[in-house]
Parts: structure tokens; sequence; C-alpha cells
């Protein structure tokens, strides 16, 4: 997989120090609470599972996987949910943990409509931004790294269901996705 790459963003190490300085804030802005932490799938499942091991707090974990219909690699139209959350998020606190913040078309759909459930909060964790691509505003509570307009893949990341298990976060060559 490693010579699909043109280049590696963010290594393994580099990684690791992001996520645990991103656990640092949550345990401390959220001492002495019992948050939500719910991860969209699919792309989130890597950065969760390390982020989740650095929280000191008694957290609870669900997941959900969201859809914003429309066509191609263009997130648009209107949110499907394909799996929602088990448990009432009613005055909890919930923080939402998502791989990569694009567009904005997903987010800021399923941030109104989780509001409309009566979380006692609701904050966003992302692991990377491409601010250059935003379409619809969305404001994130938890950010790794702000990238710039390039298509990603690794630690949880897809292009075709492949590179997921990628430890780092890489550029894929252009020749990949023209074969
Ligand atoms: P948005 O609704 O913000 O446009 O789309 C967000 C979703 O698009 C992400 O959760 C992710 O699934 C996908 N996405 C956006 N940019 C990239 C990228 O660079 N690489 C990969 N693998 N997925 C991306
Ligand atoms: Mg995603």
């Amino acid at each position: 997989m490693q010579k699909d790459m043109e280049q590696i963003l963010f290594s393994e190490q580099e990684i690791k120090d992001c996520v645990s300085r991103l656990a640092g804030e949550i345990n401390r802005d959220y001492a002495g609470k019992e948050p939500l932490v719910v991860g969209i799938l699919q792309g989130s499942f890597v950065f969760l599972a390390d982020l989740v091991r650095q929280i000191t707090l008694p957290i609870r974990v669900e997941f959900m996987s969201v859809s914003s219909y429309g066509s191609g690699t263009e997130s648009s139209g209107s949110l499907n949910i394909r799996l929602d959350l088990a448990e009432d998020i009613a005055g909890r606190d919930v923080i939402l943990v998502e791989d990569i913040l694009d567009s904005g078309n997903t987010l800021s759909r399923l941030i109104p409509s989780l509001q409309e459930r009566g979380p006692a909060s609701l904050k966003l964790c992302v692991l990377l931004d491409k601010p250059d691509r935003r379409v619809k505003e969305v404001s994130v509570d938890y950010l790794g790294y702000s990238i710039p307009d390039a298509f990603v893949v690794g630690y949880g990341l897809d292009y075709d269901q492949k590179y997921r298990n990628l430890p780092y976060v890489g550029i894929l060559k252009p020749e990949v996705y023209s074969k």
C-alpha cells in the first residue's frame, strides 16, 4: 500500500501525539462528567479507538452511520441515517467523533438533527479538516489538523474501502484513481 502513496502527511507518531493532545483537552473540559462518545462510521473507527484509550473519564461509546444522498465523491442532498444510536441522548453530554470534515454537508445536517433530541451539550471532535472545501458552516470544538484540499487515506480513511488500516495519513498517487 505504501507504494500507492504520493506523500505521507502525518506519521504514526505525529498522529499519536495529536490524539493525546485532543484527549487531554476532552479530559480537562469534561472533568466530573460522563460523556457519550459517538463515532461516525466507518472512517472514524481507528481515530475513535485510539482517542478513547487516552480518555480517563467514565465514557460510553456508540456509533452512527450516516450518508448524504448525492452522486460521486461530493456529499450533497439530504441526510440518511443508516445506523442510529441505541441510547436516548436527552440530557447527555455528547461528543461526536468524525475522521474528516470536508464540504460540511454531512455534519451540517447531522448536528441539528441530534440537537433536536435535547442533549445537555453536543461537541464535535474531528481529526482532519479541509477548510478550503467548506460549503456549509460547521464549528469544530476539538481539531487534530487542518489540511490542504487533497484526497487523503489511512488511519480509518478509505479509497474504495481500502487503505483504512494504514497507520499513517497520506495522499494517494493520482494514477491510483485513474486505474
Ligand atoms: P462532507 O459532508 O464534509 O463533505 O464529507 C465528509 C465525509 O467525506 C467524510 O466523513 C469522509 O467520509 C469523506 N471524505 C471527505 N474528504 C475525504 C478525504 O480526503 N479522504 C477520504 N478518504 N474521505 C473523505
Ligand atoms: Mg466519514
